[in-house]
């Protein structure tokens, strides 16, 4: 499988994954095109841009430049302005809070890092705050590091979380930390925006527990609230939020097995197919053309391909939507919907419920017409 995922990248180091394509992965989870690009670890924008189709992914500058600012704000004098939302938020009782900024660093020393972040948490006891920790997890049978915010460790309610023996931790309850340049505006903020932060934070708090369990603890001492810091309303004050982040957890457990059974669907493929991107773009578009894809509008916020794939799909009932496609199993492109609608088209057997249902909506906007 690894030598097969090697020459589907064309031989080229594996593009790594991180939080937000780890949580990008969530967004369309019946693409066996994906599922094989992003198991191989190929380099999607790469390819993208060779055959025509470039994205136009990430933050513009301004966001990064006022998230960079903000997070700053926050950190600055040993995380004091964070701590005082986190006191509220998380209602710690102490005003005692240890603090560990583990640091930032290069690829060389990133497996030194994840082995501090290891000591502190098998060793956190009171009210902690871990800075830069950096965390791993399996995606299709590569390691991958990950970095959350923050982690806040907080004595909790021992009866809600059973802790197992000689566990430091009894009692305690960790949560993952992140920090959002999006503001919250009168205790609302921009429901796509949050729902897109919570995917990032299961990640975390998915990692988080895979970590406890391998230290020996109980994964459920990691919250599955995770806690949003942002700017409240109009200001660069902070305001912080707990988000529930158990449906995205299970969301992502699901996908992210799906990866690691990638070995079917990457079997059942021809054994010379490569996206090597030195290759001429027709024979990559031609590459393309033989892992079927399944493109609905959600793939322009959450893949790199997406802009090529709607082009593929014009014309596909698919390519309006999942409720269109679900709505009208059995008819696959517009011309043949129309059709259907204006009854010249005599439907099968398939689409005969369907067909009903747009000769009735047909029926509908001439009268409204
Ligand atoms: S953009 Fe294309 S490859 Fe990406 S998830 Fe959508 S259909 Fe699949």
């Amino acid at each position: 499988m690894t030598a097969a995922l090697d020459r589907i990248r064309g031989g080229v180091p594996a593009k790594r994954h991180n939080a937000r394509t780890i949580a990008a992965l969530t967004a369309n989870p019946g693409c066996a095109r994906r599922a094989v690009l992003d198991a191989a670890g190929v380099d999607k924008p790469r390819l993208a841009e060779r055959i025509g189709f470039p994205g136009n992914f990430g933050q513009s500058r301004f966001a990064l430049a006022r998230g960079n600012g903000f997070e700053a704000m926050l950190k600055a004098d040993d995380c004091a302005l964070l701590l005082s939302v986190l006191r509220d938020v998380l209602a710690l009782e102490t005003s005692a809070v240890s603090y560990d900024d583990l640091g930032e660093d290069d690829d060389a020393t990133l497996t030194a890092r994840h082995g501090r972040t290891r000591d502190l948490l098998a060793a956190a006891a009171g009210a902690a705050l871990i800075d830069h920790p950096l965390l791993t997890l399996a995606v299709a049978g590569r390691k991958v590091f990950l970095e959350p915010d923050l982690i806040a460790f907080h004595a909790g309610s021992p009866s809600h979380h059973p802790a197992t023996a000689h566990n430091r931790t009894e009692g305690g309850l960790l949560h993952v930390v992140e920090i959002k340049s999006f503001a919250i505006v009168d205790g609302q903020a921009d429901s796509a925006k949050v729902s897109g932060a919570a995917v990032q934070a299961a990640v975390y708090v998915l990692a988080l527990r895979r970590l406890l369990a391998d230290l020996g603890h109980d994964p459920a001492l990691v919250s599955h609230d995770a806690v949003l810091v942002c700017p409240r309303d109009f200001s660069l004050q902070p305001t912080a939020v707990l988000v529930d982040v158990r449906k995205q957890l299970s969301t992502l457990t699901r996908q992210l097995t799906r990866l690691a059974s990638v070995a079917d669907l990457v079997a059942a493929l021809p054994p010379t197919l490569t996206f090597d991107t030195a290759l001429p773009p027709a024979d990559l578009t031609a590459a393309l053309g033989q892992v079927e894809a399944r493109y609905a509008p959600e793939c322009l916020s959450a893949c790199e391909l997406a802009s090529y794939c709607r082009h593929e799909a014009a014309g596909s009932t698919a390519a309006l939507g999942r409720p269109v496609r679900d709505a009208l199993g059995g008819v696959d492109t517009v011309d043949e919907a129309l059709a259907l609608a204006a009854g010249t088209r005599t439907p099968t057997e398939e689409q005969a419920e369907a067909a009903a249902l747009l000769q009735a909506a047909a029926r509908l906007r001439a009268e409204a017409l």
